[in-house]
């Protein structure tokens, strides 16, 4: 691994930190799971997996994760959640679990399986006009979606319906599909160009 690779991390509490750790690793990077405070503080950007939210949240707490997530993000480290990592980074969760917390910091309202249960899962080409050309080929698993963008957030991409499925607000970036099971890489090169620019 060259001496530049930045350090990034996957929160590995729950969810497919493999599959971001394997795009990671192709990227170039330096990527480790990270379950502890002390592990965090080691890496200059974090991913939050797809898995289920409202356990990536327990977990947090439990693990004594949610402050130290919480004071880097707010301190400007660069943060890539898809899915249920979305969810962890909206500021407003709907349709959350009783009692479900997140981390926040990225200004919008998400909605949790917002696409029900006729249609949790399914497969599309999305434009993203940030990314250019091709299409970004695009899985939905049991899927949130943005209901609400606030003035700090923007909006990446939508479906041809309008509901809006990847913003960014500076250093944050969420999918609400999952790049990392469909060999996708240009939203981790995204946020790793955010990692090298921040550190
Ligand atoms: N439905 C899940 C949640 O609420 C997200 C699903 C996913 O990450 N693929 O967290």
């Amino acid at each position: 691994m060259a001496g530049n690779a930045p350090k990034v991390g996957v929160l590995a509490l729950q969810g497919d930190v493999r599959e971001h750790l394997a795009v990671l690793g192709a990227l170039g990077a330096d990527a480790v799971p990270v379950r502890r405070p002390s592990e965090l503080a080691e890496v200059a950007g974090l991913v939050l997996p797809g898995g289920e939210s409202s356990v990536i949240d327990k977990l947090s707490r439990l693990f004594g994760m949610r402050e130290p997530v919480r004071e880097r993000i707010a301190a400007g480290m660069p943060v890539y959640g898809t899915c249920a990592g979305l969810i962890m980074l909206a500021d407003s969760v709907l349709d959350g679990i009783a009692g479900q917390q997140n981390f926040g910091g990225l200004d919008v309202a998400v909605r949790r399986n917002a696409f029900g249960n006729q249609n949790d899962s399914f497969e599309t080409d999305l434009d993203v006009p940030a990314l250019g050309e091709p299409p970004v080929h695009a899985v939905f698993i049991r899927a949130p979606v943005v209901e609400s963008v606030g003035a700090n957030a923007t909006v990446l991409a939508s479906l041809p319906d309008g509901r809006i499925v990847a913003v960014e607000q500076g250093n944050l970036l969420g999918t609400s599909f999952h790049p990392e099971v469909t060999g996708e890489h240009r939203f981790h090169a995204r946020f790793l160009d955010r990692v090298r620019a921040t550190s």
